[in-house]
């Protein structure tokens, strides 16, 4: 490869696809190195990572170690005890009629090239996570980082190379021309987090060549206070993610539903719980993080006066902070209830009941997550029989995504496709039908 000049956009996915069909990349052996590889790279250069994640979002060391690079090495790990169980084939009962001596199966094919496209808010488990799946299904691999977390971006692009097989991983960096540049080739599948704009252009992208997506996205997450609930715990249990990341977490509760007379013993729980965890001045505490860029923090500024201020409200420009903010008495045709916040604010909503939460979730796009604090098994069986989301907690925002064995992703609005464990074999292969019966 020549330094001087980047390699374009077509040669990368050329030499790529080269790679995968001399066959390098299929044996489990190959995979389980990249693996290690990555591992390798993680646990070499933790603290490199933790500062361009403080660099980029000011994530606290432990945040960076907690919410991406051991939360990777995890995956890892957790992909390189179970990898040859899930790829073994499937035996599949044949009908009598096929005769009694034909067998059939399943067995995980890799599908070839496969574009990695990463959001800046988690910006090394977001890129690592797909891509490492992507390995272990035995694809090549093209990982695109988000050109809003550029010393994530910088880091990861330079170590990469270092610690896996670069005829088979490429990373390219950039951002809108670059990606649109990507977008415009021929991969085996496109793997794609962010915004649902963005996810419709890629979906389009994907069309020209029959190109199957999953596509990570977000929304409004509703968290659901069920009368009589310990409020103690849930504010505790609402702030901590909340405003983990200043609330730039695509699975943070976005707002909060419940009734008026629960609303207003919540809300000095919830100031009490904001001031336990990040002190009276949070933009002096360690462990929390400041908006990615200045577009943001004038967007989510803007949403400060949408409701009656129970706590926080604070901001500082320059150090693009947002206190930890909590608002309520807020009405749903209020500006900061129609998108996705993405930001350190909570509103309060207030609905009459359980069917007055219900009728509200449901006259809205799926969310990628909906949590439910209660103690009643009803409440429990109607939330989820009875709505759609990409995930659903009960009692514990954010855990759902840190269970390997549970699949990760997005419903409706919030996406489609899922990922993690086992489930990002089944995303990054083909499942093949294979049916064979002795000629004699
Ligand atoms: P972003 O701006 O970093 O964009 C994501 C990626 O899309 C980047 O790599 C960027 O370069 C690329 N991109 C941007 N504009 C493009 C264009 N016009 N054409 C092609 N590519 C383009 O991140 P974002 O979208 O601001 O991320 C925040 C959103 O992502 C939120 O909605 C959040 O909920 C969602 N999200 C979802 C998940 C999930 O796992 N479901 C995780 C994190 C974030």
């Amino acid at each position: 490869m020549n330094q001087s000049t980047p390699e374009q956009p077509a040669d990368v996915v050329s030499r790529l696809r080269a790679t995968f069909r001399s066959g390098r990349t299929k044996p489990v052996e190959w995979r389980t190195a990249q693996l290690n590889g990555l591992r390798e790279m993680l646990t070499s250069h933790g603290d490199d990572i933790a500062a361009a994640l403080h660099a980029d979002l000011g994530k606290s060391s432990t945040e960076a170690f907690r919410t991406e690079i051991d939360f990777v090495i995890r995956e890892i790990d957790h992909t390189l005890e179970h990898l040859d169980e899930w790829l073994r084939p499937e035996p599949a009962p044949v009908p009598a009629y096929v005769g009694d001596d034909a067998t059939a199966w399943t067995q995980y094919d890799p599908l070839g090239v496969v574009l990695v496209i990463a959001p800046w808010n988690y910006p090394v488990q977001l890129l690592l996570t797909p891509v490492l799946g992507a390995l272990a299904a035995g694809n090549a691999v093209v990982a695109k980082p988000s050109e809003l977390a550029p010393a994530t971006s910088g880091v990861l692009t330079r170590l990469l190379p270092q610690y896996l097989d670069t005829d088979a991983v490429a990373v390219v960096e950039g951002g809108v021309p670059e990606t649109t540049a990507l977008l415009a080739e021929h991969f085996d599948y496109i793997f794609y987090t962010g915004n649902g704009t963005v996810g419709r252009i890629v979906l389009r992208a994907a069309a020209e060549h029959l190109t199957p997506v999953a596509l990570e996205l977000g929304g409004k997450s509703p968290a659901f206070v069920d009368r009589g609930a310990d409020l103690s715990v849930v504010a505790d249990r609402l702030a901590r993610g909340k405003f983990l990341n200043a609330g730039q977490t695509c699975v943070a509760p976005d707002y909060v539903l419940t009734d008026p007379e629960t609303a207003r013993a919540l809300e000095p729980e919830l100031a009490r719980a904001v001031e336990e965890r990040f002190g009276a001045e949070p933009r002096t505490s360690t462990e929390y993080g400041r908006i990615i860029n200045e577009r943001h923090f004038d967007r989510l500024a803007s949403l400060l006066d949408s409701g009656r201020l129970v706590t926080g409200g604070g901001t500082d420009r320059a150090t693009k902070y947002i206190a930890p903010t909590v608002l309520a008495d807020v009405d749903p045709k209020a500006p900061v209830m129609q998108e996705e916040i993405f930001g350190p604010i909570l509103p309060i909503v207030t609905v009459p009941d359980l069917d007055g939460a219900i009728g509200f979730i449901n006259d809205r796009d799926k969310p990628l997550a909906l949590y439910v604090f209660t103690e009643s098994d009803t409440t429990r069986e109607r939330l989820a029989a009875e709505t759609s989301s990409g995930g659903l907690g009960f009692g514990l925002p954010l855990a759902h995504l840190t269970v390997s064995d549970l699949p990760f992703g997005g419903v409706g609005e919030s996406g489609m496709g899922n990922y993690h464990g086992r489930y990002s074999i089944e995303t990054f292969s083909h499942r093949k039908a294979v049916l064979q019966k002795p000629l004699g």
